[in-house]
């Protein structure tokens, strides 16, 4: 039997991006806090966030919350919960002026204020035009959020367990105690024995096969509240970004477009002009991916292949600016400026310059809308009656609170990270001085440790990576930007025989230390439970909304299913499926156009 060594804290938060480090920060200011990260804590994915933050701070023109709120609303395709989504927009103006007396660097308008720029969905209420509301650090957002938060962290001794891989939670009927840790360094095991938890794991952008996502996006936390008996909400709906790099999936922010950049076909035609007559490029990006499909599909993809250009070198920008009657006009100096990165990616990776050229995007597998359902205050709740599991909280994108419904905003998620995260770690504190520690149930860790002592002998004819490419074929193939009944029913089958080759892959390190062949077949169970829940809860709704486009029910159908899903996995494995009623505020869905 391996080693496993215990730890007690007051409250464990387990991931380190934007939505653990600012829980954790507002927690610690009363409790005993652990951070546990796989990760080194500012390489987490909020780190690569580029383009903004949106907050109705109204610097530079006329904002206000409430029309956050509202474009927030009708990006949701309606799905969103607007109690939620008045929380987010309400305190995202606070939040990021509590940012800046942090320390973190924003770019800055000439008159000293914070400088915004337009981003895709986000608007003048009245008169339906893009508005500047994205708040940023040149294209570098993320990565100075992240920064600026570890600081803060560290000043208020948080303990850090860097580089410990969270594979189990511990649960005794309703209550939460803690969670199983393995430390890669050592393959060591650990209990972190605790009054709460919070999962703020990120994302799972890896199911797919062009992904904007870091490799250790694997949904984690998500697929390990499901398999202690939590649901899973709203999962059919994924985000697609409509600017990866072609083939590569390496996101080309929202920003590009939002500084004036615009998409182009192969004739050279600005085709969002026929889609979004309003905004055009800045539609929303369910939109946007759809239009792009359309356009390859009709056959005016660039060099007859599957992307189109997106092009913002001046006199392509300039051009459109004096179209419009817009005054600005754009320089290499500007590019340069407001995005360094991107310049460089560019330039690095397509040997393209972006101020001379157009660059090759598709639409790129990028954000998960659902998760583990929560409230306003993180609290993961496990039934449609929203009854709350006693310790458990979700913050983040591994979450779903929801305020992104169907399709999330540009900028809507760095938002969400600080918001929900403050929130959750300040109900977390309250909650854990008035707890008393669970006890802790017999070898906590056993069936784990089973698990990856059955992963790390086991002799079979595969190898993840096998395993892992089909799975990424099938949803790429079968459960993408459009999908169909006949494309899903496909998914679910080959789901299903993936779930049992799993069983038949074989690794190649059979050692302790930093085993990471080990781990990242560990991932793969997590990634093939999630993609599943993603096809099966996509299959169960026929209608379109948002992220979710089916050939075979074009229209949205808010009679039957404007409610929410909830994906359980029983205890034979299968899946089966429940629903909620959406929080309806102050706006009656109506049809989305822009
Ligand atoms: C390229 C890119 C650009 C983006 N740009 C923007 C933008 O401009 N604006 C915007 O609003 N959104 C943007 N997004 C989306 C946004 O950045 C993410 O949704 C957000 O950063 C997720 O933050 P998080 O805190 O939930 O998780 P992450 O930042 O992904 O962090 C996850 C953490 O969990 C830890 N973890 C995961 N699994 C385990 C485990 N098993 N055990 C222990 N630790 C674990 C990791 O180590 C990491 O610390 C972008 C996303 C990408 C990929």
């Amino acid at each position: 039997m391996m080693n496993v060594k215990t730890h007690t804290f007051d409250a464990v938060i387990v991931g380190a991006g934007g939505a653990g480090l600012m829980a954790a920060l507002y927690a610690s200011k009363s409790v005993n806090v652990a951070v546990i990260s796989k990760l080194y804590p500012t390489r987490s994915h909020t780190g690569a966030a580029q383009g903004g933050i949106g907050a109705a701070l109204g610097n530079m023109e006329d904002d206000h919350w409430e029309w956050h709120a509202y474009d927030t609303v009708k990006g949701s395709d309606y799905l969103a919960d607007q109690d939620a989504v008045d929380v987010l927009c309400r305190e995202a103006v606070d939040t990021v002026i509590e940012l800046e007396h942090m320390g973190l660097p924003f770019d800055r308008f000439p008159n000293g204020t914070i400088s915004q720029r337009r981003f895709g969905g986000h608007t003048n209420n009245e008169t339906g035009k893009p508005v500047q509301r994205a708040c940023h650090a040149a294209d570098r957002t993320g990565h100075m959020i992240l920064q600026t938060l570890y600081q803060q962290c560290i000043k208020n001794k948080v303990n850090f367990f860097d580089e410990f891989h969270v594979v189990d939670l511990i649960r005794v009927g309703n209550q939460v105690c803690g969670v199983v840790a393995y430390e890669i360094g050592t393959g060591d095991f650990h209990v972190f024995h605790s009054k709460a938890v919070l999962f703020a794991t990120g994302g799972w952008g890896r199911c797919w096969e062009v992904t904007s996502n870091a490799h250790s996006l694997t949904g984690d936390g998500t697929a390990i509240c499901l398999r202690r008996g939590v649901p899973l909400e709203d999962m059919e709906f994924y985000q697609f970004h409509p600017t990866g790099i072609f083939k590569l999936g390496v996101l080309i922010t929202e920003g590009v477009r939002g500084e004036g950049g615009v998409l182009l076909n192969s004739e050279g035609k600005r085709f969002m002009e026929e889609y979004a007559p309003t905004i055009k490029d800045l539609a929303s990006r369910d939109v946007v991916s759809r239009a792009i499909f359309l356009e390859v599909q009709a056959g005016r993809g660039v060099n007859g292949k599957n992307y189109v250009h997106l092009d913002v070198t001046p006199d392509t920008v300039n051009k459109y600016l004096a179209e419009a009657g817009e005054e600005r006009r754009i320089s290499r100096e500007y590019i340069e400026a407001k995005l360094p990165d991107i310049a460089d990616f560019t330039r690095t990776y397509l040997g393209i310059d972006p101020v001379e050229e157009p660059m090759p995007v598709q639409p790129t597998a990028h954000y998960a809308m659902g998760g583990i359902p929560t409230d306003v205050d993180g609290r993961v709740v496990i039934d449609r009656d929203n009854t709350v599991l006693n310790g458990l909280y979700a913050a983040g994108e591994a979450a779903c609170v929801s305020v992104h419904g169907a399709n999330r905003l540009g900028t809507n998620s760095l938002v969400d990270l600080v918001v929900f995260g403050r929130r959750s770690g300040v109900h977390m504190a309250d909650y854990c001085r008035q707890a008393g520690l669970p006890d802790l149930p017999e070898n906590p860790a056993a069936e784990v440790m089973a698990e990856f002592e059955r992963i790390r002998s086991n002799k079979g004819s595969l190898k993840a990576y096998q395993v892992r490419e089909k799975m990424q074929k099938t949803m790429t193939d079968n459960v993408g930007v459009f999908r169909t009944e006949a494309t899903m029913t496909k998914a679910i089958e080959d789901l299903r025989q993936l779930r049992q080759d799993y069983l038949n892959v074989e690794i190649d390190d059979r050692g302790t230390k930093f085993n990471t062949d080990l781990l990242e077949a560990w991932e793969l169970g997590c990634l093939l439970e999630l993609a599943e829940v993603t096809a099966v809860s996509a299959q169960a709704r026929p209608e379109s909304r948002g992220g979710h486009a089916r050939d075979d029910y074009p229209k949205r159908d808010d009679e039957n299913w404007l409610k929410h899903t909830l994906c359980f996995r029983e205890e034979d494995g299968r899946y089966s499926l429940d629903y909620k009623p959406v929080n309806i505020g102050r706006y009656q869905p109506k049809e989305r156009v822009y």
